[in-house]
């Protein structure tokens, strides 16, 4: 395999160019190019030079707001990448359409048999959701390696082109299968923003874009949060303060890409009603990082080629350092890529379309030999006072959170806190199908207790009960008063029978209690299950219901509704 970068900037004659490049034309010469330019004339220039250069060649391109080569950044340029695989073949196929899942099962179909090594593509921003195009892709091929990101620029709503020898769009995608047994290939990506503050809900989003957070419209919570100029500021400031949702331990951070009128700000990616997301924040030190942490890890590797598709929000923060972070790559491998309005990656639990990453595919022919390539060791500190700012930020976020959400008689978590809490514990039980059981319980004849023994007394009682219960629960499940002396109980992966048994346990310990504040105490329960469907009112409207039931028919029992 051998890669070489050329840049075009207009200035010599691009067939003398190509060329003079070295490289034969071959079926297993893979051309990328990667344009700065919103000029369709220079790109049918491009496609009809390079078919009568390379005739067999195979090519596939993107437009883009920056170029990535042998290790430096550039702007307002053409690069040509030329990979010259040795036994991997190539497949291209291009496809436009309205829907983005239909265009990437389009596309996808031609990859099914046999599955390729890896799949690089290039899809237009704003015309192309990442997300579910990367679905439609896996709805054909599932379980292949993809790679490669959003064309254009987001950020000033260019949907951009993406092309091949005989196809050019801004509505559609392009995509290149590599083939052979031993092409190896190896993809890594990072993210580095980190999650910031409090954690927010969002109350109403619909696609891509965000109504309400914490009730709240979009735009003012950014304003309440980041500052009231902040609002002025969106979206180029959003850029700089994603979004970060995490699930099933993977970040994934969206960019605010528009503001509008009502209020509301679309986001890069799917927005759900109902995540939980936190606001994220950037520093070049942490990139710079990881980047080096890329390279010692690759130069064990040892590929022959790697390919960057890296977020334009990276390069925007970087500004002038932004050379760094490809550059020591250089030293392990050539390298070649764009920034993107959006990546391309697959994880062993499928397809994910990411915003903010710097995302890596190396690869390599045939099996490694030889020592690894030496490649100088960059140690990059983050930067401490970056580091010691989100600490401060994230410990009070994290105080304050504690704070608000604590009963101070009981030390249990209040109602606000509970219902935070059902949020969540309901939004995962209901993405993984797992159960989840509700027991709500009240003190009977709680007033006697205030009445014959002093308020103090009934604190104590209150106390107590907490106390009991926490005794019977496991650690997984989630106590908290509700009001008065009501008490609430999350029981995640809990059915009907489980949460009855301890329903009844909590109803004995409390009545056997020996202890002065609870004696001749009982408590009256309610129980129910989560059903697929069930909101939080439904859950919240059907415990209580069940309690009643139990304070009805006579107190001290346990009932399920
Ligand atoms: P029932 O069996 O129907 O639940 O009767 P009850 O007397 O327990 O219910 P009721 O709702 O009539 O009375 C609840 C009482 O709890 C009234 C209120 O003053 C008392 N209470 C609420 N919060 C506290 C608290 O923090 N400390 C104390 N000591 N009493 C409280
Ligand atoms: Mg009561
Ligand atoms: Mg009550």
């Amino acid at each position: 395999m051998e890669i070489k970068n050329l840049i075009y900037d207009g200035r010599v004659d691009l067939q003398d160019l190509l060329a003079n490049a070295g490289l034969e034309d071959s079926p297993s010469l893979l051309i990328q190019v990667f344009a700065s330019t919103r000029e369709t004339g220079l790109l049918l220039h491009i496609r009809e030079t390079v078919a009568q250069v390379f005739p067999s060649a195979v090519l596939v391109g993107a437009t883009c707001v920056g170029e990535i080569l042998d290790g430096r950044v550039q702007e307002r340029g053409v690069l040509f990448s030329l990979c010259h695989f040795e036994n991997a073949t190539l497949r291209v196929e291009a496809a436009e359409c309205r829907d983005s899942f239909l265009l990437g099962a389009q596309l996808g179909a031609h990859f099914q048999q046999p599955p390729p090594r890896a799949l690089v593509s290039f899809a237009c921003a704003l015309e192309v959701d990442g997300a579910a195009y990367l679905r439609g892709l896996e709805s054909q091929c599932p379980g292949v390696l993809v790679a490669g990101g959003l064309a254009g620029d987001l950020l000033q709503h260019e949907s951009g082109h993406v092309f091949t020898r005989d196809f050019l769009s801004s509505r559609g995608a392009v995509a290149v299968g590599l083939y052979g047994e031993d092409l190896q290939v190896l993809n890594r990506y990072s993210l580095d923003w980190v999650p910031l503050g409090k954690e927010l809900r969002i109350t109403r989003a619909e696609g891509n874009r965000v109504y309400t957070i914490e009730d709240i419209p979009a735009a003012d919570l950014y304003g309440h949060y980041l500052g009231r100029e902040s609002t002025e500021l969106l979206p180029i400031l959003g850029v700089h303060f994603p979004l970060i949702k995490c699930y099933q331990g993977i970040s994934v951070a969206h960019a605010c890409v528009s503001k509008n009128e009502d209020g509301s700000l679309d986001f890069m990616g799917e927005m759900e009603t109902g995540a939980y997301v936190r606001f994220g924040i950037g520093d070049s030190s942490t990139l710079l990082a990881s980047a080096a942490r890329h390279c010692q890890e690759l130069a064990d590797w040892r590929p022959e080629g790697i390919f960057v598709y890296s977020c334009l929000a990276r390069k925007m923060l970087m500004q002038s350092l932004a050379d760094r972070e490809v550059s020591h790559l250089h030293a392990v491998a050539p390298v070649a890529g764009f920034y993107t309005s959006g990546e391309f990656y697959s994880l062993e639990s499928g397809n994910r379309f990411f915003n903010y990453t710097l995302t890596l595919l190396a690869l390599r022919e045939g099996q490694d030999q030889g020592a690894p390539k030496p490649v100088p060791k960059v140690e990059i500190q983050v930067n401490p006072v970056f580091k010691a700012l989100t600490h401060l930020v994230n410990v009070t976020a994290r105080e304050l959170e504690t704070l608000a959400g604590t009963d101070l008689l009981t030390g249990l978590r209040n109602r606000r806190s509970m219902q935070d809490q059902l949020y969540k514990i309901l939004e995962s039980c209901r993405r993984y199908e797992h159960p989840l059981a509700l027991i709500m319980f009240d003190v009977d004849h709680f007033k006697r207790i205030n009445d014959c023994h002093g308020h103090h007394m009934g604190d104590r009682a209150l106390r107590e009960v907490a106390r009991v219960t926490l005794g019977e629960i496991r650690c997984t499940d989630v106590l908290g008063r509700w009001g008065g002396e009501e008490f609430l109980l999350l029981c995640p992966d809990t059915d009907r029978t489980g949460a009855l048994e301890l329903a009844e346990r909590i109803r004995w310990g409390v009545e056997r209690a020996r202890c002065e504040a609870l004696q001749h105490t009982t408590v009256s329960l309610g129980v129910t299950v989560y059903r697929p469907g069930d909101t939080v009112d439904d859950l919240l409207r059907r415990v209580d219901e069940a309690l009643y039931l139990s304070k009805k028919a006579g107190r001290n029992l346990v009932s399920c509704a």
